[in-house]
């Protein structure tokens, strides 16, 4: 079991996001979303909802499972991909 760095609730691996730490076109460390929960480094996981992510960013605890790392666009954006476009 792993437990969602928003909500801190255990779920199963397959219920949850891997998010590893990576860097964006700046340079900057970014969070990047890991679909096929494979890459190397150290991984954070989280509920796919817009609620964990947004629990997850108030609690800081993104930097905290992915140090240095603030830019959550990319997972954002994942899962703004997912839930479709809004109405
Ligand atoms: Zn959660």
């Amino acid at each position: 079991m792993r437990t969602c760095i928003g909500c801190r609730k255990t779920a199963t691996r397959t219920q949850l996001l891997r998010l590893v730490k990576s860097t964006n076109g700046t340079g900057e460390p970014a969070a990047l979303v890991d679909l096929r929960r494979r890459m190397p480094g150290r991984g954070a996981w989280l509920h796919p909802t817009p609620d964990c992510l947004r629990l997850a960013l108030k609690r800081r605890a993104i930097g905290r499972a992915l140090p240095g790392v603030s830019d959550v666009s990319a997972v954002e954006a994942q899962l703004a991909k997912w839930s479709g476009p809004s109405e």
